[in-house]
């Protein structure tokens, strides 16, 4: 909304297909669907797709599965849907539209197909690669990203948040795995908590332990502290950093994971991390039914007696004839056991102080409708982040009501004492 948005000057690298009025609009389907409009008319001209993060490119591609009928109808008869009530919206997309059959049908032929393998490439063929952050809570949508552009390079340029911008990947190119931010150590005063394994009261946290920029140590794990040119001071982002190198004096940082603890039944506590490596495990059983995991999240179910994890998973399953079976959904509850840290198998199997993991499966849609549900309460379509853990009832009562089906685990997952 900044003048120094609105007013900017051309910059040949950075030329939008939308005009101001369609990113500006406050209505997210009148904008969503003027921008998706935009691209598809300058569908050649594309060189780079993107969205801040991963949950907001794929919710532009959803956008497009649902609403391209409507589109090719706007591109045929030159007319904008009358949804879109944006007077200066509709001033200036009155002036970029008129009628193209031959976009129209191509347009209609691309999207009616079954497969939407490499959809982007099929319609924007000049792109280079997509501009979006997968890095950290979003590594989970590369495989789902990877299908929809047909293996476009994903670049993770920025570290950032509201509160302030970090850092840049000073190697764009880089694989999602391997990404480092270098901090830019202009844009607030940082400092560096070191991170270890030991948990409060044991774990020191005085400001006496800030470690400055310069004297991070490579290899290991801080949480960063910043204070910011606004007036935070010493505010904890909450993010959790391991350094990876030194660009000149300034520490490049990998991101590991956000700090708070996901889940927790009893003694156990599983972070985003464990929890994310357990949703890729489990998925390896799905590989050969051609079905992936597009996105899940978690609750600390203690409805029952002992409590378990139960975990939401939506499915993208491509031969929906050849899906997985009941049998091999279970197996996933087992298997994303087998992945959990000690303490939460020994609550399992000697414990018994935890029950067996559940899988549901929500409808196709159902995180689609979480996001609708947290942007009609505020929150920026370009900052939502799927949460990876549940509990306010709203938002369970939306999951709940789109849940297809239910698993749990067969047999408790492999544990041994490891006190001698
Ligand atoms: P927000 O203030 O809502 O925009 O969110 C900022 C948070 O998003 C950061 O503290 C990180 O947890 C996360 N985030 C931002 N950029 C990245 C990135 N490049 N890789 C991983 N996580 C990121």
């Amino acid at each position: 909304m900044s003048d120094q948005f609105k007013a900017r000057p051309h910059d040949p690298y950075n030329v939008y297909t939308s005009p101001n009025e369609a990113i500006l609009c406050l209505d997210s389907f009148q904008s969503m669907y003027t921008q998706m409009l935009c691209g598809l008319l300058n569908r050649d001209q594309v060189l780079r797709i993107g969205a801040i993060f991963a949950s907001g490119l794929l919710r532009a591609i959803r956008f497009l599965q649902l609403n391209w009928k409507l589109l090719v109808h706007d591109i045929e008869t030159g007319t904008l849907n009358p949804k879109i009530t944006d007077p200066s919206i509709r001033e200036c997309i009155f002036h970029l539209l008129q009628p193209n059959t031959e976009l129209a049908h191509f347009i209609a032929k691309k999207c009616s197909a079954e497969n939407w393998e490499g959809i982007l490439k099929r319609i924007w063929p000049n792109t280079k690669y997509l501009d979006v952050i997968v890095t950290g809570a979003m590594a989970q949508y590369i495989p789902t990203l990877d299908y929809y552009s047909g293996g476009l390079p994903q670049c993770c340029i920025v570290y950032a948040s509201s509160e302030c911008s970090f850092g840049l990947n000073l190697n764009p190119m880089s694989k999602p795995s391997e990404v480092s931010y270098t901090i830019m150590p202009n844009m607030a005063y940082f400092e560096f908590l070191p991170h270890d394994q030991a948990e409060p009261p044991f774990y020191d946290e005085s400001p006496s332990r800030l470690v400055d920029l310069a004297d991070v140590e490579l290899g290991k794990e801080y949480e960063l502290v910043i204070t910011t040119f606004p007036g935070l001071c010493r505010y904890r982002v909450g993010d959790i950093l391991q350094v990876t190198g030194f660009h000149n004096s300034a520490p490049g940082f990998k991101f590991v994971r956000r700090k708070n603890v996901l889940l927790s039944i009893d003694t156990d506590k599983t972070d985003e991390s464990e929890l994310q490596s357990a949703i890729e495990r489990a998925s390896l059983l799905l590989r050969e039914f051609n079905t992936s995991v597009v996105d899940y999240t978690s609750y600390a179910d203690t409805n029952t007696i002992p409590g378990h994890y139960a975990v939401y998973w939506e499915l993208m399953i491509k031969d929906p004839e050849k899906g997985p079976t009941r049998e091999v959904l279970d197996r996933c509850c087992l298997a994303m056991e087998e992945s959990m840290n000690s303490v939460y198998r020994q609550g399992r199997v000697a414990d018994n102080s935890i029950g067996p993991l559940e899988i549901r499966v929500v409808k196709n849609g159902a995180f689609e409708e979480l996001m609708d549900y947290a942007i009609s309460r505020g929150v920026s379509i370009n900052q939502y982040k799927v949460p990876r853990c549940v509990s306010f009832t709203p938002i369970m009562e939306i999951l709940d009501a789109r849940v297809i089906s239910s698993h749990f685990s067969p047999a408790t997952p492999n544990w041994t004492s490891e006190r001698r």
